[in-house]
């Protein structure tokens, strides 16, 4: 299937190369990696990859953009940020297509993203200039205490696929804020985001080596010497919880400072007084979002049993009418999952439940010819060892479980080593209370199927992650914090 004509123009607009010290290079080996269009698995465009050489060239640059960064007016600093807001909301169509072509979601949610990532821009340019210090008298009266806030320093941003431009400004953003410099790899499979995201930030005039961009096809040997290096201070790192274990490990050598966004397994939790047709709207949205391939996705409906069969019924008729196809199709509301390993994984998860006694409301198989599609499928009677209420789906997969209590409804909810998000419908005041109190989450949606929102604290708990982006609490992450004992 040929690219469309304004396909190829948008492809053909963005650089291709890694950005190192504010030159676009080829990778030292002259190594590419091809990009390719989930929906049809056809090669887009082949971009550069690079290698450990490289990355250390990134850092060297880093490093040395570092001390005349930190002290750049923050009012510039956030000058920085706004004039890429305001490039990426003008060019937010064709940024949206772009992500679409290589993530493969639908190019409405694809344009939700640009203005969510963008957001972030935009809202870091004022927490710029709102760095804090604090001085007072010691306690005991004797002296006086001096606290300043500074940049981390050079940092290393590992971000994933699913969310190619917002997990990118989502520590861009306050990094630049903050006044630290950058070595940013993102995922091989969506790197024109990143691409596009770097060219906006060179245009909208960030000094040469503040952002420094690595693409590897080898992203393990890449990095680890970086991270090991020693110079570079900070890790922040968005993707599975089985990489984010191997990379704070490696942190561990010259102890940096890591921000870990990992992954989940959101239990969507319904009382037998919600509101239905408001948890019905809340499933598919906190379903369906991004085909499922999210981490605040919700892994599993746990419903009060004399509701469950009914609320079955009624989110499979919701998802079995969405349509599927490529995200640049007009109505589609389905793309193709990232690519063959995520399409049998959840294929594996599915025909396990069955296996185990699952029964098929809607969906349940792989969509025939081309792209890594996946029908959207809801599963009842789930048994309690089926895979796929322990793992992350990463798809279009909506397991539901009847619960008899309260206490029955938290405890299955917090029976996963994860803990980033919980949902929870309720008409209950005191019930939602107790409820979002016991859960183990960083994040609870009460309510409401989406939690993501730019000023608020986003994060996980357990083996979900460390450490919070978005808000204020998001540039506290690029921050140390230098106490002064002042003799007075
Ligand atoms: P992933 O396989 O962990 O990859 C994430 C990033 O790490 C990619 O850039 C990847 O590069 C890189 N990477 C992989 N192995 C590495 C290594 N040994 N050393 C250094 N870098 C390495 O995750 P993914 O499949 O892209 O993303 C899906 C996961 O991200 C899910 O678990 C999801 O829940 C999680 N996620 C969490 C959040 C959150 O905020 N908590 C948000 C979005 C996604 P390559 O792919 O190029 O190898």
């Amino acid at each position: 299937m040929a690219v469309a004509t304004n396909e190829q123009q948008v492809i053909e607009s963005i650089p291709t190369k890694l950005y190192i010290g504010g030159e676009w290079v080829d990778g030292s080996e002259g190594d590419t990696i091809g990009v390719e269009d989930p929906a049809t698995e056809e090669t887009l465009v082949e971009v550069a990859s690079g290698n450990k050489d490289d990355a250390f060239k990134a850092l060297d640059a880093a490093v040395a953009a570092q001390k005349d960064w930190a002290a750049t007016a923050p009012k510039e600093r956030g000058e920085i940020l706004r004039r890429a807001y305001e490039a990426m909301m003008a060019r937010a169509d064709e940024l949206a297509l772009l992500m679409t072509l290589e993530m493969g979601k639908p190019v409405e949610e694809s344009k939700a993203e640009i203005v969510y990532a963008a957001d972030f821009f935009w809202y870091y340019a004022g927490e710029a200039n709102r760095i804090s210090g604090h001085y007072g008298t010691s306690y005991n009266g004797r002296g006086r205490v001096l606290v300043l806030q500074q940049p981390v320093g050079p940092t290393i941003l590992i971000t994933p696929w699913n969310f190619p431009m917002a997990m990118g400004t989502r520590k861009i953003g306050p990094a630049i804020a903050a006044g630290c410099t950058m070595v940013w790899k993102p995922a091989k499979q969506t790197p024109l985001c990143a691409l596009a995201l770097t060219q906006i930030l060179e245009e909208a005039g960030l000094p040469k080596g503040v952002l420094n961009l690595v693409l590897a096809k080898s992203s393990g040997e890449t990095m680890e010497p970086l991270i090991k290096d020693g110079r570079a201070r900070k890790l922040s790192f968005t993707g599975s919880t089985e990489v984010g274990r191997t990379l704070i490990a490696q942190a561990a050598d010259q102890v940096l400072k890591v921000s870990m966004e990992l992954g989940g397994n959101a239990p969507f939790l319904i009382f037998e007084d919600a509101d239905l047709d408001a948890a019905v709207e809340g499933a598919l949205l906190a379903k369906m979002r991004n085909i499922g391939e999210a981490c605040t996705s919700a892994n599993r409906f746990h419903v009060a049993g004399p509701i469950a069969e009914q609320f079955s019924e009624r989110l499979a008729e919701k998802m079995g009418s969405l349509k599927l196809g490529r995200g640049t199709e007009p109505d589609v509301k389905v793309g193709p999952l990232i690519d063959e390993s995520q399409q049998r994984k959840v294929k594996e998860l599915v025909d396990d439940a069955v296996s185990k006694g699952a029964e098929t409301v809607v969906g349940g198989h792989i969509r025939d010819g081309r792209g890594y599609f996946y029908e959207p499928t809801v599963l009842a009677n789930i048994s309690d060892d089926a895979r796929v209420l322990k793992e992350e789906i990463f798809g279009p997969v909506a397991p539901v479980k009847d619960f008899a209590s309260e206490e029955e409804a938290i405890a299955a909810a917090n029976d996963t080593e994860f803990g980033l998000v919980a949902y929870v419908f309720t008409r209950d005041i005191k019930r939602a209370l107790r409820v979002c109190e016991g859960l183990e989450t960083g994040m609870v949606g009460l309510n409401q199927g989406m939690v993501s929102n730019v000023g608020a604290p986003f994060g996980g708990v357990k083996q979900s992650g460390l450490g919070r982006e978005g808000g204020h609490w998001g540039i506290e992450e690029f921050l140390e914090t230098k106490y002064v004992a002042i003799n007075l």
